[in-house]
């Protein structure tokens, strides 16, 4: 039997390209929680923990996860059977409340180690995938109008994104209409345009701003409210798709929003969903109840933003593509061979297990030293 010998996490501390404006926080750099799982054949298999700026997200960070896994999770795998993986997350189920984003970084490890024993990618471990390549989306999130043309004008000509979404919700909702009928009017048929509101308006404003946006050319809403009751009232109002993604934390809410009414699209994140396999109940619930799918982002770096691509690639629907930029926004390459972002869409590996390997000597130089 092949057993977990030791779970080894460090925090990794990474610059941004620019600074990151959403309406809840500004980012300036990312913060990732790695984890290896060294296993008795030799198999080490790698995961990632990461937030959007610290706690302002979630009720996790990446050093409340180190901090978690290192003393509760650790303990709770050690000398388990490491091919079991579902057994292996029922278990931290039981012992261990919540944690979601922690849970996920764990299962990616297990399945990253697991893939490599075996020889297989981890979206062949996760029942098989049904697509390569995968669209992604970028964001514009500099807060100027002119700085995010240039920067959507540099992007389409490098034919790396042809779908931008904007975070808005900082200012009135007459700016942010302005500021997104700009970028739509200056970009035209050559680009998609969405919003993401991340929670900023009343249902009021909500009611103000899809119209407009809808007349301004913007084809998806994302979370403009916090109240996913709001959410399903505002779905089917105005000619513009409305996502959910805050009001989505796994298989329980997919449930409840889905019953309820749902929305048109649900925006799928392997973190906010507590793992690989949950994140695809998020897509099978939403695949049965006719809701649309978008794989999403914690802004994650390469680790997790390669098991989310590998989730994502199983998805038998993925209307509206991803966002899985996120180690397009950071200044340092932390792989060994960088992945592969090429005619608007990011290359799913077929090598075993993530198909990617850690620098080590990047990632220890970016290692936070003092815990
Ligand atoms: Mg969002």
């Amino acid at each position: 039997m092949v057993v977990i010998e030791r779970i080894e996490t460090v925090l990794v501390d990474l610059p941004t390209i620019r600074p990151h404006q959403l309406s809840m926080a500004t980012m300036n750099g990312q913060t990732l929680m790695l984890l290896h799982v060294y296993c008795s054949d030799g198999t080490v298999g790698i995961g990632e923990g990461t937030t959007i700026g610290g706690l302002a997200y979630g009720a996790e960070s990446p050093e409340g996860m180190k901090l978690a896994i290192d003393t509760y999770f650790a303990p709770c795998l050690a000398g388990a059977d490491a091919n079991r993986v579902p057994a292996l997350m029922a278990r931290l189920d039981t012992a261990i409340r919540d944690n979601r984003f922690a849970k996920c970084a764990v299962e990616t490890a297990l399945y990253d180690a697991l893939g490599k024993r075996v020889g297989l990618p981890v979206s062949e471990l996760l029942g098989g995938r049904v697509r390569d390549s995968l669209p992604v989306a970028w964001t514009l999130a500099s807060g100027d109008t002119v700085r995010d043309i240039e920067e959507a004008e540099t992007m389409l000509d490098k034919r790396r994104h042809n779908i931008f979404k904007l975070k808005i919700g900082k200012r009135s909702v007459a700016e942010d209409v302005a500021h997104v009928a700009a970028i739509k009017k200056a970009l035209g048929d050559r680009a998609s345009v969405r919003v993401d509101v991340n929670m900023a308006w009343s249902e009021l404003q909500a009611n103000q701003g899809l119209p407009a946006l809808a007349d301004a050319g913007c084809e998806l809403v994302e979370q403009p409210v916090s109240s996913a009751q709001a959410l399903m009232r505002l779905k089917g109002r105005f000619p513009i798709a409305v996502m959910a993604d805050e009001s989505l934390t796994g298989p329980r809410s997919a449930m409840e929003i889905a019953s309820q009414g749902g929305t048109d699209v649900f925006a799928i994140k392997i973190e906010q969903s507590g793992g690989l396999r949950a994140a695809q109940q998020v897509a099978a619930i939403a695949d049965a109840a006719h809701i649309e799918l978008y794989g999403g982002t914690m802004l994650e770096a390469a680790v997790s933003t390669m098991a989310s691509a590998h989730v994502f690639s199983t998805f038998r629907s993925l209307q509206w593509g991803t966002e899985l930029f996120g180690p397009l926004l950071l200044t340092e390459e932390i792989l060994v061979n960088p992945l592969q972002y090429q005619d608007f869409e990011l290359q799913v590996p077929s090598l075993p297990g993530l198909g990617i390997e850690l620098d080590t000597d990047r990632v220890r130089h970016f290692t936070r030293k003092v815990n």
